[in-house]
């Protein structure tokens, strides 16, 4: 996908603040984050959506996006936590390739439904 710009960012073609790594996947910081440690997961082969998304790798999702759940509260000591994943326009998705947000949430933060990418 020669001109997917997560495809760039998963496979380091494009910089990123990146916060875990490995053949299949990274993990970065959304650069308009609904709140204090918002994160993406991107498999570094393309898919647009979850329709797309080959099961495997989607079961790797879960893993890694308990994981990283895991390792973000521990860090950030946040009070509860949202995992987001839009398909369509319609959805709110703006980037077609797929990615898992990871949303921190804090006691007061007013982050809800209505929160839309920046
Ligand atoms: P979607 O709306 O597609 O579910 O989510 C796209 C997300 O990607 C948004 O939260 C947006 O802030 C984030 N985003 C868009 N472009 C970039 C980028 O170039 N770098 C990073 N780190 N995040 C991006
Ligand atoms: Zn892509």
């Amino acid at each position: 996908m020669g001109d997917c710009i997560f495809c760039k960012i998963a496979n380091g073609e494009i910089p990123s603040a990146t916060l875990y790594e490995d053949e299949e996947f990274r993990v970065i910081l959304d650069l308009g984050p609904a709140s204090k440690g918002h994160s993406l997961i991107l498999p570094k082969k393309h898919a647009a959506n979850i329709y797309e998304l080959p099961e495997e790798t989607a079961g790797k999702v879960m893993i890694l996006a308990k994981k990283m759940a895991g390792k973000l509260t521990d860090a950030l000591n946040c009070d509860g936590f949202n995992i987001v994943q839009n398909n369509g326009e319609i959805a709110g998705q703006t980037v077609f390739h797929f990615h898992m947000h990871l949303i921190p949430r804090y006691e007061g933060d007013g982050v809800g439904l209505t929160w839309k990418p920046g």
